[in-house]
């Protein structure tokens, strides 16, 4: 911690989300949720990497300049430059990160030590793509702010709560027992917010809330929530599992992979980047990962993809309404559904359609509402009479600088 420690409106949590070839990141006011600063470098490592910063507090400022191969390091050292040249470091109390997987060692934040890092390195045996990219983020921020906590947010870790009919799989248990293998569930972040957002909405603590959360995005998961905890999600051990995605594709029936290495040779490095990129709303519609492409070729009769966009878009809808309805049989009483993500947040028409499968739940939405809502508006579409049925932006990056601010202040006794 800094000697001279701000005032607690002015303390700020750095968020960090670092990908394998991406940092996002946030300069959050915890205490309010207000962003002070944001901003998002990719294709690091590559001659087009960028960087973008909004400074929020004044007028906007953008900065985009980055054309050489820059690492995770120096995107993070221009962004402590403008940290300085705005005076905001000694605003910040602390570093928040991502981190994907949290295994079952992490059901809750964690001040990150050599010990931390250790386990975050071992799961990224569950989590090859995301566990390296977010060390590579906690080493870089330990590094540009030494003197700084460094805070390990999980997004498994809000699914730890699932019990284990929820999260076993019907396969051997010593695969469980040995090499941990079992459902963990992601998103669990989003989930959370979206889940106390409508507790709001509610009126009712939420810990008496039971809501069921569509995060629909590039990834998507569908998660089942009784007294405010997860109960069963649909995402499992790796992002793959579940409902279809942008370039996933969600459950398939195993024996496919078993069909195409054997009968038609595919190697298991094809199958993986069958299933994770090339399959989903891309690999249907063999158009695009994108819902707004899908939407515009969908609308447009004279499009030649016109038919193959509706096609992938109504599997899309029709298998998430099924992962829905299928999450009722956790619950005894439903208080809402949730729709959020960059889907859900601004697809009145995926809306509809999820939800026009959902009239056995009494989910009838009201078309007017629905059209009404998308660009970061929040709120419920239920028609008169019908089951709440909420759009909530999103906010990861709020959750991970409160739940970093709360551990903060929990570890020094205040
Ligand atoms: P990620 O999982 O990468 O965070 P997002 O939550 O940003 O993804 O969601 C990206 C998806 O949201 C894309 O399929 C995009 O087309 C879709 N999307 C964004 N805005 C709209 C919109 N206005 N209408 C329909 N889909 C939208």
């Amino acid at each position: 911690m800094n000697k001279a420690t701000p005032p607690l409106s002015e303390h700020a949590i750095l968020v960090i989300n670092c990908g394998s070839s991406s940092v996002k990141f946030s300069l959050i006011r915890p205490h309010t949720g207000q962003s002070i600063l944001t901003g998002l470098a990719e294709c690091l490592l590559t001659p087009q990497a960028s960087i973008k910063i909004n400074y929020i507090d004044k007028d906007e400022k953008h900065i985009t300049a980055l054309n050489a191969p820059y690492d995770h390091q120096t995107a993070l050292t221009l962004l402590v430059e403008t940290l300085i040249a705005h005076k905001l470091v000694s605003e910040i109390i602390a570093v928040g990160h991502r981190v994907v997987h949290g295994g079952e060692q992490h059901a809750k934040p964690v001040i990150i030590d050599e010990k931390v890092k250790k386990t975050i390195k071992q799961l990224a045996q569950l989590a090859p793509l995301h566990n390296p990219a977010n060390l590579i983020g906690i080493n870089a921020c330990q590094h540009a702010f030494a003197n700084l906590p460094q805070i390990a947010v999980f997004d498994t870790a809000f699914h730890q709560s699932m019990p284990k009919k929820a999260y076993l799989y019907g396969i051997p248990y010593s695969l469980y027992q040995e090499h941990a293998i079992r459902r963990y569930g992601f998103h669990g972040t989003s989930h959370y917010f979206v889940a106390k957002q409508a507790a709001n909405l509610l009126k009712k603590p939420l810990n008496q809330c039971d809501l069921i959360s569509a995060h629909l995005g590039n990834g998507c998961s569908v998660t089942v929530i009784k007294n405010g905890e997860s109960v069963d999600t649909s995402l499992g051990m790796t992002p793959l599992e579940g409902v279809m995605m942008g370039t996933r594709s969600g459950d398939i029936d195993a024996g496919i992979v078993i069909h195409l290495v054997e009968q038609l040779g595919y190697t298991i490095e094809q199958v993986d980047t069958l299933l994770n990129k090339q399959s989903g709303l891309l690999g249907l519609s063999e158009l695009s990962n994108d819902c707004r492409t899908l939407e515009t070729a969908m609308f447009d009769e004279n499009n030649p993809d016109s038919a193959q966009a509706t096609l992938a878009l109504s599997v899309f809808c029709y298998r998430i309404a099924k992962s829905i309805a299928s999450f009722s049989a956790s619950l005894t009483s439903l208080d809402a559904l949730i729709f959020t993500g960059g889907i859900g947040e601004n697809s009145a028409w995926v809306r509809k359609e999820i939800t026009k499968h959902l009239g056995l739940l009494n989910i009838n939405i009201s078309e007017e509402k629905n059209n009404e809502m998308c660009f970061g508006t929040s709120g419920n579409i239920a028609a008169d009479n019908a089951r709440a049925c909420y759009v909530i932006a999103t906010n990861e990056e709020w959750v991970i600088a409160e739940q970093s601010a709360k551990l903060l202040a929990n570890t020094q006794g205040e």
